[in-house]
């Protein structure tokens, strides 16, 4: 086995990355026990070529990602903590390489010590997403899942339970959400998590927007960087908050005009 992380500096400044935004998580309280899970599509800075024959444990999909063929991706592992992963990347994320056809992968310890760990028990959404940005030819590499409070709570609302009335709120608390989630966020009523139907039905989400809402359980968000994709759920988190603050005073939230919120989305262009 090789000291994968020891030799490759993109992997490892990559590996640091995931690493503080998993602490992050954790000081936002959004990153209970196991809670969450990050990919990152790192074909074009691992390029090992790894013959099917070697050491590494192989593992069959329940179903192929055939644009994903030969892809590699950095994952979080399943039943680790974000805290932990903060602490030490090699031990709670690992690689996975897929084969040709893109229906199995192949484990890849980031150091020839690390304890055996398995990839997130939601990678049929994080694959099924990184398919959907390879058919479409766009360049976001990193795929994002965690338990943020103020979401989560407002989709105990039935009103808030679809995508207009979420974006609606979500944009009118303060000018940055408009501006930076222009397209709003996408709206996924509640499945058992881990499941392929959530996997199909949070891609389709994601094909029109940086961020699926999954009802009573946390966020997907899709984005370039780890730290980027990190700040899109952050600020939405920021609105939600300052809309309950507001409930909580007993002040009736405002609402920014439609002119006004056309404005702040054409200022979206400038970042
Ligand atoms: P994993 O530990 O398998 O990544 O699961 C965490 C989670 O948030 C499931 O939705
Ligand atoms: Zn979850």
């Amino acid at each position: 086995m090789k000291e994968i992380l020891e030799q490759n500096t993109a992997l490892q400044h990559l590996a640091g990355e995931m690493a503080e935004v998993a602490g992050y998580l954790w000081q936002r309280g959004w990153a209970e026990r196991n809670a969450g899970n990050i990919s990152v599509n790192i074909s074009d800075l691992f390029q090992d070529e790894i013959p099917e024959t070697s050491a590494y444990t192989s593992i069959d999909l329940s179903m192929a990602y055939p644009k994903l063929a030969g892809c590699s991706f950095l994952v979080t592992c399943t039943g680790k903590r974000m805290r932990d992963l903060a602490r030490n990347p090699s031990q709670n994320a690992v690689i996975i390489k897929m084969n040709e056809s893109g229906s199995r992968y192949q484990l890849i310890p980031l150091k020839a010590d690390a304890d055996t760990c398995l990839p997130t028990s939601e990678l049929p959404t994080h694959l099924g997403i990184h398919q959907m940005i390879a058919e479409r030819g766009s360049d976001e590499k990193v795929v994002m899942h965690t338990h943020t409070n103020e979401l989560v709570a407002l989709t105990h609302a039935k009103e808030f339970c679809n995508r207009e009335e979420l974006n609606r709120l979500l944009w009118s608390m303060h000018p940055e959400t408009a501006i930076f989630v222009p397209e709003g966020v996408g709206f996924v009523p509640y499945t058992v998590p881990g499941s392929e139907s959530i996997a199909a039905e949070t891609t389709r989400t994601l094909h029109n927007h940086d961020v699926a809402i999954w009802e009573k359980h946390g966020v997907f968000a899709i984005g370039k960087e780890i730290s980027a994709t990190f700040d899109l759920i952050d600020i939405l988190a920021k609105s939600a908050r300052i809309y309950f603050m507001c409930r909580s005073a007993n002040i009736e939230p405002g609402r920014f005009l439609d002119a006004e919120l056309v404005e702040l989305k054409l200022l979206s262009l400038k970042f």
